[in-house]
């Protein structure tokens, strides 16, 4: 990946940075300033980098970067890497789309829990500050004053938001759960793609596996119309 030497009109040279949100966006772009040899800090609401959730996929473009940050083994060891994706019709199971990525490593999919704390230890432990609440920032001549909700504050010559902030119901709410394969006999080899089942009403069905194909991620995805007791959260 190339070195992030300048951010608009303002050169990085011996410039300290503060990322907000410790979520992969968060954690991967710490750790790609460590690698570039800046001085970097991460500032997470949670009090632990927490193991909510559960299977994640990320697409080829993402486990590229990955691999550039020298994440292969990591990717290696807990992760599926699926060569395809298949698109099939809910009623009569037709192929209605394939995505061959045979010449690339393959689409990365993992629980996002463990992904999420291999990234956090490879992060210096006084680098990633966990309890800490963005509530505002201020810029003072070529500095940015971020502070706290516990009252305390950081000055940073760069501030990156990376808190996913979507505080609009996306009228999507997502069922899932993790299947443990290891005692199926008879598996479907195509479940051991990532695939997506389409149905009507904005519904459909994503499967894929995780952890070198011993478990199955399982989401069904509904629109709900109304706005009335739902909030956007991945919790
Ligand atoms: C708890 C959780 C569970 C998830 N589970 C799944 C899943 O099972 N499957 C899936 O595909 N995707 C899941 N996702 C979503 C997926 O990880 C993200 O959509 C995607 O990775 C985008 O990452 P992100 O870093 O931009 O945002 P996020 O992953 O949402 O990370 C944003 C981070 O910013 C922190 N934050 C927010 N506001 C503040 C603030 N004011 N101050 C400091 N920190 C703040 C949040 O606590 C969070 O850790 C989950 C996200 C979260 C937060």
């Amino acid at each position: 990946m190339p070195q992030l030497k300048s951010f608009g009109n303002l050169s990085l040279e011996n410039k300290t940075i503060a990322v907000i949100g410790g979520g992969v966006t968060g954690l991967i772009l710490g750790l790609a300033a460590l690698r570039d040899g800046y001085r970097v800090d991460v500032f997470e609401r949670s009090d632990s980098i927490t193991d909510v959730g559960a299977g994640i996929s990320f697409d080829i473009n993402a486990a590229k970067v990955f691999e550039s940050l020298g994440l292969g083994d990591v990717i290696d060891r807990i992760s599926y890497r699926s060569k395809t994706s298949t698109y099939r019709t809910h009623d009569t199971n037709k192929l209605k789309l394939f995505l061959d990525y045979s010449n690339t490593s393959g689409k990365v999919m993992c629980l996002r829990a463990e992904f999420v704390r291999e990234v956090a230890g490879l992060l210096p432990k006084d680098q990633l500050h966990l309890g800490k609440k963005f509530e505002s920032l201020q810029q003072h001549h070529k500095l940015v004053t971020i502070r706290f909700k516990d009252g305390s504050s950081y000055a940073a010559d760069l501030v990156i938001g990376a808190d996913e902030s979507t505080p609009v119901f996306s009228h999507q709410v997502m069922y899932r759960d993790v299947l443990n394969l290891s005692k199926v006999t008879d598996l479907d080899p195509e479940l051991l793609n990532s695939t997506i089942i389409p149905a009507p009403g904005d519904k459909h069905v994503v499967l894929f596996p995780l952890k070198k194909g011993t478990l199955l991620a399982v989401a069904a995805i509904i629109r709900i119309d109304h706005d009335e007791g739902w909030e956007e959260s991945w919790l």
